[in-house]
């Protein structure tokens, strides 16, 4: 989808309930108590939403990317979190109360319910806990999949929270238009979970893949190879990935996102490069052949094929290559006609992966602690690299696609912006939200 589109989209469903309310009216109220009334809105549209934002979905991630997608869902959390906070501290000096034989439409007090009141609370200590956890899950240690499952039950159990708390705390939850309207959203949101975590996986279980070859291409990387068991396998593009589960249920959570590096011309087979790092990584070389394992995909939008530029500039750093290996392959098994220039940046020699496929033309290799024989470049891959390897008029029409660790990709967007490469030029990926 376009991300014009998702944008207006996005928007109309977040103020979809603001809208209403203030359209269904009643007495006016002094503008603080509207204000508050508002954010406390806001903030519960915004948060619902946010079920759908989760990078599951290949409507949104495969439109913008899934980057953009995980950006958006973090700041968006963030901004409904201020909402949230804000929202009881504007009611002062609202009389409060149970509720009054002449003030039905509560334009007068604030409820002391405290079933209503006290779901808001918990909702109210809950949103910050969950918000401080997912930024500081790095710093905190635990392990990934433990992280995940809090955030699922954390979101779910807050939007119930809150369901409960606008509908009978709200003034305008309690109206009947927007008590349905409040129901309706809940249960997408909860949908979107029921999505992701039953219906997904029982696809998942009737279309296996097993494992055909683990090989080890330097000491700590690995390329798996994975073929359809009974039936035809994935369209993809290449440079897409897939979240992907060895030897486990697909229902049991123990999936890990890993980008394809083979090309889809290549037939049914889909090939991963992976490098070590933490519990599931660690046992890569483990894996026997016949394994049984389950994709879910494709996801990501880092794909040149319908691109119309007459060049594409591939960037990766370490095992960021995995994607740009992808569409290298694609371009040059069904002879893409475009120029194309390959920067592959690592820390040592023996890092460098499929180094005799890849060749010496167009790829450039850098290493930022060389060997004393080394001929290529060395250093980092920055500002002044870039410019050795592109001319001004390359990055003015050529598609620009990274993806590496963060102070890579950080450093060559904002030398690309500066030669004046379009921003839709220009395509990343990150392997890590954080
Ligand atoms: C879009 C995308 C594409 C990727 N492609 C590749 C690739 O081609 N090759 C490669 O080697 N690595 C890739 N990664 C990174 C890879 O997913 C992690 O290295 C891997 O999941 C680590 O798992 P672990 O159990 O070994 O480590 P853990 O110790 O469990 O996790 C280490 C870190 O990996 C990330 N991670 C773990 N599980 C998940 C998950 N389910 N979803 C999102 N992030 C997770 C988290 O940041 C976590 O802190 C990609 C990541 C993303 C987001």
């Amino acid at each position: 989808m376009k991300p014009l589109f998702l944008i207006v989209v996005y928007l109309v469903a977040v103020t979809l309930p603001l809208i209403l309310s203030t359209w269904l009216g009643g007495p006016p109220r002094q503008f603080h108590q509207e204000l508050a009334s508002g954010l406390g809105i806001l903030a519960f549209s915004m948060i619902l939403v946010e079920f759908i934002l989760s990078g599951r979905f290949k409507a949104i991630s495969n439109g913008v990317g899934m980057d953009v997608t995980m950006r958006f869902h973090q700041v968006m959390a963030r901004t409904a979190l201020i909402f949230a906070l804000l929202h009881p501290f504007l009611y002062q000096g609202t009389p409060s109360g149970g509720q009054r034989p002449w003030d039905l439409t509560r334009e007068l007090t604030l409820t002391t319910d405290f079933a209503a009141l006290s779901t808001g609370i918990a909702a109210y200590l809950l949103l910050p806990s969950l918000v401080l956890l997912a930024i500081g899950r790095a710093q905190l240690g635990y392990k990934y999949e433990t992280w995940r499952l809090l955030h699922g039950i954390g979101a779910l159990l807050i939007a119930v929270l809150l369901l409960h708390h606008t509908v009978y705390a709200g003034r305008y939850g309690s109206q009947p238009v927007m008590t349905w309207v409040w129901l309706a959203m809940t249960g997408v949101a909860v949908g979107s979970l029921l999505t992701v975590y039953l219906v997904v996986p029982l696809v998942q279980k009737a279309r296996p893949w097993r494992v055909t070859s683990v090989v080890r291409l330097t000491p700590q990387q690995w390329e798996v190879t994975v073929n359809p068991d009974g039936h035809r396998g994935m369209n993809f593009n290449a440079g897409q990935f897939v979240w992907l589960t060895v030897g486990h249920s697909p229902f049991s959570m123990k999936e890990n996102p890993f980008s394809i590096c083979s090309a889809p011309a290549a037939g049914p087979e889909i090939r991963f490069m992976i490098r070590e790092l933490g519990d599931f990584t660690r046992t890569v070389g483990q894996i026997d052949s016949g394994t049984v394992a389950y994709l879910d995909g494709p996801y990501g939008n880092l794909s040149v094929d319908h691109r119309t530029e007459p060049g594409v500039a591939l960037i990766a750093g370490g095992v960021g290559l995995s994607p740009l290996l992808g569409i290298l392959r694609q371009m040059r098994r069904t002879g893409d006609s475009r120029k194309v220039k390959l920067i592959y940046g690592n820390r040592t020699i023996d890092q460098i992966a499929y180094r005799d496929e890849l060749g010496e033309e167009d790829v450039v290799y850098v290493l930022s602690e060389p060997p004393e024989t080394w001929q290529g470049e060395s250093g980092l891959v920055d500002a002044a690299l870039m410019d050795r390897v592109f001319s001004a008029k390359e990055f003015s029409e050529w598609v620009f696609v990274m993806c590496g660790p963060g102070g890579m990709m950080d450093v060559v967007e904002d030398h690309l912006i500066q030669r004046g490469t379009a921003p839709h030029r220009i395509l990343s990926e990150r392997f890590n939200y954080d």
